[in-house]
This record gives C-alpha cells, sequence and structure tokens, in this order.
C-alpha cells in the first residue's frame, strides 16, 4: 500500500516544481510515485503508509554507518542547545578542519560549504584564479553538481531525464569547459595539447558513481596526474561520493594518487547538508580572505552541520576496519547477485568497488558513459519496481551507484538476494 505516498505526491506536484525538491527523487526513469519518507534507523527505511524497505542508497551516500547513527545523533542533540547559527567562527570548525587534513593528507587547508555542488563550483573558481587561465576538462558521465560550467554530458539525473545539457546554461560558459570520455588517457592528452596553456583544471570522479558506478583503468588516475603536473593544470578529484567511503582518505588514499584540490561532500555531513575544498596551501591560500579568489557562505561550517560530519568522520577515523567490513558485505552481496544472473542467463554487467556497486542490464563491460548508455533501462525500471515491492529501496535510477553501510546484517543480505532472485523470475 502506497496510498499516501500517492496522495501526498499529487499535493506536491501543486507547489513543488515536479513534486520533488532533487530530479531523480521522482522515480520518472523507473515509473510509478515515488516513496515519501517518515523516519529511518540503521539498514531500514519506513515510509508515510508504514512499509519498511532496506536501504541501499542511503541518503546517495551520506549514511555510511546506517541512519541515525548514535553517535552523531547524540553529538547534534548537545550541540543542538547552543542555538543553530552564529555565523562567527567556532572551535567545531577548527577541529573538523584539522580532522579532514588528518584523514586526507593531500588537503592541507580546507574550507568548508553547504553542498557539494558549492565545493565543485568554488574548486574550479579557485584553480581558474590561480592558474589565470579560463578553460576546464570534464569527463563524460562525470557529475559534479548543478553547477553552469559542469551541466555538459553531466551523469546522475542529468543522463536519467535525457538532459545532458541544460538550457540556461551561457553558449560562454558551455565555451570553456572541454569534455573527454572518461578512461581514455589519449583522449585527454589531445585536448589539452590542442589547447595548451589554456586549461585550468581537470576535475573528475576518481571512481565514477554517477553514470552507475564507473571504476578508472589501471594507470589513468596516475597518467592523469602525470599530464597535470607537466603541463600546469590544477587536478581536482570530485571526492564527493567518493570521500570517506572508499577509504578514510576516499579514492586517492585507495589509488595512491594525489590531487592538488579534492572536492567533498555527502559523508563529510554526516546527512547534514555540508561540502567542503581544499588540498594544497599554496592554492588554498588563494582564497578570500588571504587571497584574492572570492567564495563565502553565511551558513558554512554551522555547528550542527559540523558537529554531525565531526562525529561521524571521528568514528570512521577510529574504526578504519569499517572499510573491511563494508568490503565484505559489498562482496557478499555482489557475489550473490553474479551466482544468481548466471544461474538465470541473465545478460548483465556488475562493477563494484568496496561499498559501491552498480547491476547494468547490458552485457557489454561499463567503462565509460558510452557502454553505461547500453544498459537496457526499460528492464531497469521494471526491476526496481520488483525489488521495492519486495522491500528492497534502490537508486530509482540505472545510472547511480548503490551505496551500502555498515548497518546491513546477514539477515538483511539475505532478503536482498532473495528479493533479486524473485524480482528477474518476475521480469525476464
Ligand atoms: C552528489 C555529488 C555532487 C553534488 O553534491 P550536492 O551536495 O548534491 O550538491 C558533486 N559531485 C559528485 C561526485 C557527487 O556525487
Amino acid at each position: 500500500m502506497i496510498k499516501k505516498s500517492a496522495a501526498l505526491f499529487a499535493e506536491a506536484q501543486n507547489y513543488i516544481p515536479g513534486g520533488v525538491n532533487s530530479p531523480v527523487r521522482a522515480f520518472k526513469a523507473v515509473g510509478g510515485n515515488p516513496i515519501f519518507i517518515e523516519k529511518a534507523k540503521g539498514s531500514y527505511l519506513y515510509d508515510v503508509d508504514g512499509n519498511k524497505y532496506i536501504e541501499l542508497i542511503n541518503s546517495w551516500g551520506p549514511m555510511i554507518l546506517g541512519h541515525a547513527f548514535p553517535e552523531v545523533e547524540k553529538k547534534v542533540r548537545k550541540t543542538l542547545k547552543n542555538s543553530f547559527s552564529f555565523g562567527a567562527p567556532t572551535a567545531m570548525e577548527v577541529e573538523m578542519a584539522k580532522l579532514i587534513t588528518e584523514m586526507v593528507p593531500s588537503v592541507e587547508k580546507v574550507r568548508m560549504v553547504n553542498s557539494g555542488t558549492e565545493a565543485t563550483m568554488s574548486a574550479v573558481r579557485l584553480a581558474r584564479g590561480y592558474t589565470g587561465r579560463d578553460k576546464i576538462i570534464k569527463f563524460e558521465g562525470c557529475y559534479h553538481g548543478h553547477g553552469d560550467s559542469f551541466l555538459i554530458a553531466a551523469g546522475s539525473g542529468a543522463i536519467t531525464m535525457g538532459e545532458p545539457d541544460s538550457p540556461g546554461v551561457t553558449k560562454g560558459t558551455a565555451q570553456d569547459t572541454l569534455l573527454a570520455p572518461y578512461n581514455d588517457l589519449t583522449a585527454v592528452k589531445k585536448l589539452v595539447k590542442a589547447n595548451k596553456g589554456k586549461v585550468a583544471a581537470l576535475i573528475l570522479e576518481p571512481v565514477a558513481g554517477n553514470m552507475g558506478c564507473v571504476l578508472p583503468k589501471d594507470g589513468y588516475l596516475q597518467g592523469l596526474r602525470e599530464l597535470c603536473t607537466q603541463e600546469g593544470i590544477v587536478l581536482i578529484f570530485d571526492e564527493v561520493m567518493t570521500g570517506f567511503r572508499l577509504a578514510p582518505g576516499g579514492a586517492q588514499e585507495l589509488f595512491g594518487v594525489t590531487p592538488d584540490l579534492t572536492t567533498l561532500g555527502k559523508i563529510i555531513g554526516g546527512g547534514m547538508p555540508v561540502g567542503a575544498y581544499g588540498g594544497k596551501k599554496e592554492i588554498m591560500d588563494f582564497v578570500s580572505p588571504v587571497g584574492p579568489v572570492y567564495q563565502a557562505g553565511t551558513l558554512s561550517g554551522n555547528p550542527i552541520a559540523m558537529a554531525a560530519g565531526f562525529a561521524m568522520l571521528t568514528h570512521i577515523q577510529e574504526n578504519p576496519k569499517i572499510y573491511k567490513q563494508l568490503n565484505e558485505i559489498g562482496e557478499e552481496i555482489v557475489h550473490g547477485i553474479q551466482r544468481i544472473n548466471t544461474k538465470l542467463s541473465v545478460n548483465y554487467s556488475m562493477n563494484h568497488i568496496g561499498s559501491m556497486y552498480s547491476l547494468f542490464f547490458t552485457d557489454k563491460k561499463v567503462t565509460d558513459l558510452e557502454t553505461a548508455k547500453t544498459t537496457n533501462t526499460a528492464l531497469f525500471g521494471k526491476y526496481f519496481q520488483a525489488m521495492l515491492k519486495r522491500g528492497i529501496y534502490l537508486a530509482p535510477s540505472q545510472f547511480e551507484s548503490l551505496f551500502l553501510s555498515t548497518a546491513l546484517k546477514s539477515k538483511h543480505i539475505k532478503s536482498i538476494l532473495s528479493a533479486h532472485k524473485k524480482s528477474i523470475i518476475e521480469i525476464m
């Protein structure tokens, strides 16, 4: 029964464009109406009709320890008593910045913002100010939030909605964004050569999660690092998704490649709206008020948001074994799905790393946007609905990664695999 959700969605559409505050939530790509959520705890989501779902998105990444994690909740409750915002510095911001620089060593200085989008927009402005160059290179299928410069072959909601390029982005802005295919070092080298001395920054997801989960090929990130060093280009790893998810120090720790700037979001706020950008001191000191590049925020470093993020990151730093645990959870689910798919002769392709995975309905190996698009999205829509009916909450789009949490126990994994098997039988 989803009566209350359906009624709320009907009402919402009168007052909110499409009834939602972020497009992919609308379920347009998978059919049906979105589920309105009332509460969540651990690995369960509860909707307004009283249905219970096992969580495989976890708020698109942040809830890596499961919902309402006690240490985070406690810290937020304690902080709430002192009012919610001052617009003046607090001790917690210093502790937070120190903690981030410890966990992500390439980040020598960091500036807090309120979302991943703000982080990437600010990082690119900084790279332009620092290098005195205008152009940036982004990769097809990578999503960096909804800043104008990035809405060109952006992944995630943009491909899901079939709107890779958004009206409202001026030609002038679009001209300064150069596009390269993901995982193709030769193509990006050519692009840099053709624009010699003009490229300020190269920005990418070191593991892509917004065209579905796509891993970098061996040597790809190293190759980009060398290219940027040679050409004086600022290398930006957008770790809004992978930061604190793949390792305490993000994908850069896992792959051993050091970017010049890093953007963070999602987990860093423990579920509150937080983003951050940071990197080399020399570059970060170009930011106002020490440097000339302007960037500001009334609510940046908000005490409640910092409390949630700080409690989350502290737990992660003190318990690095969670990454082994997340990897085991990921392997159990992924191997289970693979076994079932083989038995049932499903045409599929699976990408997996740690607590991120995507099941594509294609027999092509997915390594970039072009191969990701070979997936059968109509079949994915049916699969999504079949899983939802069985109490499993997936991302409502094929072009997203799933995000696992430490709250997933053996019994949840059993339910996921059993639902998968029944769903596949139903839709094939
Ligand atoms: C989610 C995401 C963003 C945007 O973050 P918002 O907080 O939604 O603005 C940017 N980059 C990547 C890689 C993301 O996954």
